[in-house]
C-alpha cells in the first residue's frame, strides 16, 4: 500500500479545471459568473429569479460527533461523499461549504479544505483570502464601529443647533433629509420632510441618539487571532478629547455581520437584517441599530459581492460552493442560506446537495435545522453523522493526544472495551439527528490504524439505535472511489419521505426553548438562570425578541458546557451565565460559561511550517 501524501501535496498535483468551463457544466451562463482568476468565480445571484419554478434537489447536512483532538473529517466526508455522488453515481451534486476563518489557519487548525483525495482545490485559496468576503464583513462591520463612536462622540462636544445643522447641511441654498434619515423622523413619529419645518424639539430628537455608552454590545473585528485586542482602550489621543472607553475586538467570523451574510436571502433581506442591528440602548433603555446611525446602505455596498458565492471545485471536479462562515460555537456555524438555495437549484430535482454544520450535532446541526432552515424554508432530507473509531475511543476514556507525539497504543491497536466505552457519545449523536425526523446515515471515517472488529462493533452499534444505515468510508485515502457505499446509503435514504420537524415551536418562551435544547440536545437534567439573565430576559420580551429562535454559544469540545467532559454526560443542570441578542441576524444567544471570541496563537503556532519559494510561487505548509 502506497502512503498517502500530505494535503498539500495532493492538491498541488492535480490542476483544477478553468472555472469557467465547470460554470458552463453546471448550466450557468456566462453572465452569471464573475471570474476571480481563473480557479474560482462569484455567482450572480439573478441566477435565483431565472431558476424561480425548478424545483430543488436533495438536501443533505453532515454533521459529526463531539469533536476531538483526532479528528473525525466532516470537511473531507463532504467532499468525499460529493465526489462520490457525481463521478461514481452520476448524479448532479454540489458541496456547500464555509470559508475559513484565518484566525484558525494561521492557529492550530490550519486549512479546512477537506483532506487526503477529498479536498476543495486550489486549498490555498479557498483557505487564504479566497474572494474577500471575510475582510468585506470585517469592513462593514468596523464602518458601524467607527460611526457609532464618532457620533457619539460629536453629540457630547456639539450643541443641538450645531448637531442639526450639520446632519442636515444646507447644500446651495437647498437642505434635504436624505433617505435614512427620513426613515429616521418616521420612526420618531414625526411626519414632516423639510428640514426647515421642524420645531427645536424635534431637531433635537432627530440629531440625538443619546447612547449610553454602557450598554454598547458592538464590537471591532479582525480576523486574526491576535489575543491582545480582546481587551482595549479607545480614544486615547488628545483628539478625542478624553472620550476614551473600554472595547474590545472579536473574531471576524463571530461577528452578527457575518451572521447576516450566511441567513439572509437577498440583498433586500440582507439590507433588514444590516438595519435592524442593535448596537446599544439609549439612556431611556431604548435600542440603538444602524439604521439609526445612517450605516445600513453604506454596510449593504461593502457586502454586495461578499453575497454572491464563490465558485470552486473539489480534487475530482465536483462544484463546490464557498460561502460565508460563521463560527459554529457562537454563531450559528452553517455555510450561507443563499449558496444551499443556488446549489438546490442547479442540481435540478433529482440531484444531491451536501451542506456542512461545524463541530457535533449538538452545535452545528441543531442550529442549521432550527435556524438556518427555518430561515431558508428548505426541507432537508438526511443527516450524515461523521465518526471515527480514534475519537470514539477518546470520548471512552483513551488518553489525551499531543500533536507531533506518536498515538498510545489505546489508538492504534484493536481496543473494543474502549470503543464501546465511548460509543455512548456517538449514539446521542444519532438521537439528536432522529429527532427532527429524518433519516441518519452513520458515515465511518476510516483510518489506517481502525480494526475491522471495530467498525463492525459502530456499525452494529448505530443501527440498533436508530441510524438508517451504518457504512465504513475510506474517502481521504481513495477520494469518490472510498465513498461509493455512503453514496448508496445516502441517495436512499434520500428517497424516504422526509419528516423534518423543528425542535421547538417559534412561540416557545425563551426559557422554554433553552431548556428543551439543553435537555434533548445535551442531555441536560435541566437549565439554570441566573438572576441577571432572567432580568435579561424579561427585557428582551417587552422588546420582542421572544419569538426568536435560539443560537447557543457553548463549547463544541462536551456535550455539556464544560470541555472536559467526555462521552454523553446526563441529568446535570447546565448554567446560562449571560444571554445577548442579534436582532439583525435573527436570534437570542444565551451563554454557557465562557467562549473565547477571539482565539489566540500558541507558543508555536502552525506559522512556522509556512513559506513561499520566491521563484516558484509554489506555498509550503499545513494548510
Ligand atoms: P473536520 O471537518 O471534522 O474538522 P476535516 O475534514 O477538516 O475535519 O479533517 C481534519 C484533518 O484530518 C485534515 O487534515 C484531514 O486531512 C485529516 N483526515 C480526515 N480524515 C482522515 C482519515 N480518514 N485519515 C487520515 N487523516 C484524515
Amino acid at each position: 500500500e502506497t502512503p498517502v501524501p500530505s494535503d498539500i501535496q495532493i492538491a498541488r498535483g492535480q490542476e483544477p479545471k478553468d472555472v469557467s468551463q465547470l460554470a458552463e457544466e453546471i448550466g450557468l451562463y456566462p453572465s452569471e459568473v464573475f471570474q476571480y482568476g481563473h480557479k474560482k468565480a462569484k455567482i450572480d445571484l439573478s441566477v435565483l429569479k431565472r431558476l424561480e419554478h425548478q424545483k430543488p434537489g436533495k438536501y443533505i447536512v453532515v454533521a459529526g460527533i463531539t469533536p476531538t483532538p483526532l479528528g473525525e473529517g466532516k470537511s473531507t466526508t463532504v467532499l468525499g461523499l460529493v465526489q462520490a455522488l457525481s463521478a461514481h453515481k452520476n448524479k448532479n451534486s454540489f458541496a456547500c461549504v464555509r470559508q475559513p476563518s484565518q484566525g484558525p489557519t494561521f492557529g492550530i487548525k490550519g486549512g479546512a479544505a477537506g483532506g487526503g483525495y477529498s479536498q476543495v482545490n486550489p486549498m490555498v485559496e479557498f483557505n487564504l483570502h479566497l474572494t474577500g468576503d471575510i475582510h468585506a464583513v470585517t469592513a462593514a462591520n468596523n464602518l458601524l464601529a467607527a460611526q457609532l463612536d464618532a457620533r457619539i462622540f460629536h453629540e457630547k462636544t456639539q450643541s443641538d443647533k450645531s448637531l442639526y445643522d450639520r446632519l442636515v447641511p444646507d447644500v446651495k441654498g437647498k437642505r434635504s433629509f436624505s433617505k435614512i434619515q427620513l426613515r429616521r423622523l418616521e420612526k420618531l413619529g414625526i411626519n414632516k420632510t423639510d428640514p426647515n419645518s421642524l420645531t427645536l424639539e424635534e431637531q433635537k430628537a432627530f440629531a440625538r441618539l443619546n447612547v449610553d455608552v454602557n450598554t454598547i454590545t458592538w464590537q471591532r473585528v479582525v480576523d486574526t487571532n491576535d489575543r491582545f485586542l480582546r481587551k482595549i482602550t479607545i480614544g486615547q489621543s488628545p483628539t478625542e478629547k478624553g472620550f476614551s472607553r473600554e472595547s474590545g475586538f472579536v473574531m471576524s467570523v463571530a461577528s452578527e455581520v457575518m451572521a447576516i451574510l450566511a441567513l439572509s436571502k437577498n440583498i433586500q433581506d440582507m439590507k433588514e437584517r444590516l438595519s435592524r442591528i442593535v448596537v446599544a440602548q439609549d439612556t431611556d433603555g431604548k435600542p440603538v441599530t444602524a439604521d439609526d446611525l445612517g450605516a445600513t446602505g453604506a454596510m449593504t455596498i461593502l457586502l454586495k459581492d461578499a453575497i454572491q458565492p464563490t465558485l470552486m471545485q473539489s480534487l475530482e471536479g465536483t462544484p463546490v460552493l464557498v460561502h460565508a462562515g460563521p463560527f459554529a460555537n457562537i454563531a450559528h456555524g452553517c455555510s450561507s442560506v443563499v449558496a444551499d438555495d443556488v446549489a438546490l437549484k442547479l442540481v435540478g430535482q433529482d440531484g444531491y446537495v451536501v451542506t456542512e454544520a461545524g463541530f457535533g450535532s449538538d452545535i452545528g446541526m441543531e442550529k442549521f435545522f432550527n435556524i438556518k432552515c427555518r430561515c431558508s424554508g428548505a426541507v432537508p432530507n438526511a443527516v450524515v453523522l461523521v465518526t471515527s473509531v480514534r475519537a470514539l475511543k477518546m470520548h471512552g476514556g483513551g488518553p489525551t493526544v499531543t500533536p507531533g507525539i506518536p498515538l498510545k497504543k489505546e489508538y492504534t491497536e484493536e481496543n473494543l472495551e474502549l470503543l464501546s466505552k465511548g460509543l455512548p457519545n456517538l449514539l446521542k449523536h444519532i438521537s439528536n439527528g432522529t429527532k427532527f425526523g429524518i433519516p441518519v446515515v452513520v458515515a465511518i471515517n476510516t483510518f489506517s490504524t481502525d480494526k475491522v472488529a471495530e467498525w463492525e462493533l459502530l456499525k452494529k452499534a448505530s443501527l440498533e439505535n436508530g441510524a438508517f444505515r451504518a457504512v465504513v468510508c475510506n474517502h481521504w485515502a481513495q477520494g469518490g472511489a472510498g465513498a461509493t457505499e455512503l453514496a448508496d446509503a445516502v441517495i436512499e435514504a434520500c428517497n424516504q419521505p422526509s419528516g423534518f420537524r423543528f425542535l421547538y415551536d417559534l412561540d416557545l418562551p425563551l426559557e422554554d426553548k433553552i431548556r428543551k435544547i439543553a435537555q434533548e440536545m445535551y442531555g441536560a437534567g435541566d437549565i439554570d438562570l441566573s438572576a441577571d439573565v432572567q432580568k435579561l430576559l424579561e427585557y428582551y420580551s417587552k422588546q420582542g425578541y421572544n419569538k426568536l429562535p435560539v443560537c447557543m454559544a457553548k463549547t463544541h469540545l462536551s456535550l455539556t458546557g464544560d470541555p472536559e467532559l467526555k462521552g454523553a454526560p446526563t441529568g446535570y443542570i447546565l448554567p446560562i451565565k449571560n444571554i445577548i441578542v442579534s436582532v439583525g441576524a435573527g436570534f437570542v444567544v444565551p451563554l454557557v460559561g465562557q467562549i473565547s471570541m477571539l482565539p489566540g496563537l500558541g507558543t508555536r503556532p502552525i506559522i512556522y511550517d509556512m513559506d513561499i519559494d520566491a521563484d516558484t510561487g509554489e506555498i509550503h505548509g499545513s494548510f
